[in-house]
């Protein structure tokens, strides 16, 4: 995963680069590089690390940055380490065709093996740069224009990619494709902006084209724009459609850091996951709406299972969906890893439904899954945040998840509008179903309305978890437990502690503590543990007198009035009380306050942290 961008019109390209590369950093950020292309010619600046770092190489070097045509690229490295070599922009061999590219060339070795024996030397490790000269000795070797040579070499290519090639001699041209990895083109009189993410164009033009898998496109200066398919060359009608961006989501405000912004942000996420879907009329009746379900009534009534399919926070939210639909709809549900369900010739057929989630739409093995669902004639219903992504495009129905830009790498906000979504799904094919009682339906909706300001309430604790935080910022491990619904809660709380602050972390259901984990508790051991009132309460208080009695801090999340697990605690945080089914949605918000403080306090860049990106567009 990387972002890619790219300018071609009448203006200075390099701001362009530069202001759109940090607004991708979110997906990658090892190394960055920038072409800028001029009449016959074109400068090249390249380095490992993050773009300001790329700004002071050009400045301190003196590089040419003037021209109206240009590319860059922020890595996020798969094949060869994060090195200057290794970042892109890639040249081919004879110095003449410049590649961006994101995504993996999984027959990379095999191509190089036989460019190799045409004479043909690599710089770099990547696969990136295998590809460009094999359109290099396509080109030549067929005496083809550029865009025959990509077109004609992406079809030899097995993996994922979405590209922008130079030819130095015709800087008046860029060719762009896409296959598995994101790529929008915005378009203005007379100028084209290619990124990976359109936000980063966003600020030029809200006119764009989303790229579709195995789609390319030949831009010339004057806003030429020639869109084919990758495999028969078959002229396409470009499709261009208004995006819908707002700027101050994707800006930090006050915030030190996006995560913290966007955990404050939850009430209004929430709200926001919740309007249009969740309507109390004015006679008191809760009507669900939400069109995907709707449509496919009976898909969902004769379902004889559901699959979730996920990876990371979302497959972690996916443990949440299974406990809700079986409790709430009657249905059996199995939670998937992505990267496992899709190697494993999984058995399905039509009365499977599958349920992928994503927050991105564009997580490389959710993608996978989702199309081998289809394949083999499974129902596959999507939930995800970024509008248009592929997985919005490939599923059979789905529903967004509204919860905004999300930039901080440890997801948070849509986390809980994933939750959201699956408390709206479970309560609706539950009702289709009619397997909910109508008094418990009546209540868990007149409930949902009152999340947002609940979340605010426990976001007021964020100074005795700042407390908490200086106490234990410098241990090595620590232990989240919870029961039931809310077993998933303190996996997510040990995941988002380990991503932004380097401490290692595990969640447990808290009865399996005695299968192992308890060996580690001594005093120097802090535990987390989630004691909602409604929650199997009095086996969590026998799990807390265990940890008391070898000795580890107890950090409890219990609820306003709590006495018996208060009484045992080295320290509380205190959270309203809420309906089980309900209670993940308040609960995880002091988890991802504690991750954020630690990882402040320690001085991390929580937003992003190191070896990860925001979204997994590569296996
Ligand atoms: N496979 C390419 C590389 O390792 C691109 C990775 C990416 O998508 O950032 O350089």
């Amino acid at each position: 995963m990387c972002g890619i961008i790219g300018y071609l019109g009448y203006r200075e390209a390099y701001p362009i680069l530069i202001n759109g590369l940090k607004k991708l950093e979110y997906r990658g950020y090892d190394s960055s590089g920038i072409a800028i292309f001029y009449e016959k010619g074109y400068s090249l600046c390249k380095t490992k690390g993050r773009v300001y770092d790329l700004e002071k190489k050009i400045c301190l070097n003196k590089i040419k940055i003037s021209g109206t045509t240009g590319i860059g690229h922020t890595r996020w490295a798969t094949h060869g380490i994060p090195n200057d070599l290794n970042a892109h922009p890639h040249v081919s061999n004879s110095n003449n065709l410049i590649i961006i590219h994101n995504g993996i060339v999984e027959n990379y070795y095999a191509i190089k093996i036989v460019l190799s024996k045409n004479g043909f030397t690599f710089k770099s490790k990547t696969d990136t740069e295998v590809l460009v000269n094999l359109i290099e000795f396509v080109k030549k070797e067929n005496q083809l224009s550029l865009e025959e040579a990509v077109r004609i070499s992406l079809n030899e290519i097995v993996g994922a990619y979405s590209i922008a090639v130079v030819d130095k001699s015709h800087p008046e041209t860029i060719v762009i494709a896409k296959l598995g990895s994101p790529l929008a083109l915005g378009i203005n009189d007379k100028e084209f902006f290619i990124a990976s993410d359109p936000i980063s164009f966003i600020d030029y033009t809200k006119n764009a084209l989303y790229l579709k898998d195995g789609e390319m496109a030949i831009l010339k200066k004057g806003r030429e724009l020639d869109l084919r398919k990758i495999g028969d060359n078959h002229k396409l009608n470009p499709i261009i459609e208004k995006l819908k961006i707002n700027l101050k989501q994707i800006e930090k405000g006050k915030y030190k850091y996006f995560m913290l912004k966007e955990i404050y942000e939850q009430p209004k996420t929430i709200l926001d996951t919740l309007r249009g879907r969740l309507l109390i009329s004015t006679k008191g009746n809760e009507i669900i709406c939400i069109n995907g379900i709707e449509s496919n009534k009976d898909v969902f009534i004769n379902a004889k299972c559901i699959t979730i399919v996920a990876c990371g926070t979302s497959w972690h939210a996916s443990l949440i969906g299974e406990y809700l639909l079986e409790e709430l709809a009657r249905i059996p549900v199995e939670v998937e890893y992505a990267s496992e369900f899709r190697y494993r010739n999984p058995i399905l057929d039509r009365r499977n439904v599958i349920i992928v989630i994503s927050q991105s739409g564009e997580t490389a093995d959710t993608l996978a899954a989702l199309k081998l669902a289809k394949k083999k004639g499974a129902f596959v219903f999507g939930i995800c945040n970024v509008v248009g992504s592929s997985i919005a495009r490939n599923v059979d129905a789905g529903v967004y998840t509204h919860a905004g830009p999300e930039i901080g790498v440890a997801s948070t906000k849509s986390f809980t509008a994933q939750i959201t979504v699956l408390i709206l799904l479970a309560l609706k094919i539950g009702k289709y179903r009619s397997v909910i009682n109508e008094l418990r339906y009546k209540n868990l909706c007149q409930e949902l309305i009152s999340i947002p300001e609940k979340v605010d309430f426990v976001l007021k604790t964020d100074n005795s978890i700042k407390k908490i935080s200086k106490e234990y910022y410098n241990v090595n491990n620590f232990l989240y437990l919870g029961r039931g619904i809310n077993f998933p809660v303190a996996l997510e709380g040990a995941l988002k502690l380990k991503e932004v602050s380097y401490i290692h972390a595990e969640g447990y259901p808290a009865a399996e503590m005695k299968h192992g984990p308890i060996a580690l508790i001594d005093s120097n051991m802090p535990v987390i543990i989630i004691a909602t009132k409604k929650g199997f309460y009095d086996k969590i208080v026998g799990n807390v007198q265990e940890i008391k009695a070898r000795k580890g801090k107890i950090i409890s999340i219990v609820n306003e009035g709590d006495v018996q697990v208060s009484m045992l605690s080295d320290h509380i945080i205190k959270i309203p009380i809420i309906s089980e089914e309900l209670s993940p949605l308040i609960t995880v918000i002091p988890l991802q306050l504690l991750a954020y403080q630690i990882a402040y306090i320690r001085g991390e860049n929580v937003d992003q942290p190191r070896n990860l990106a925001k979204s997994v567009t590569v296996e």
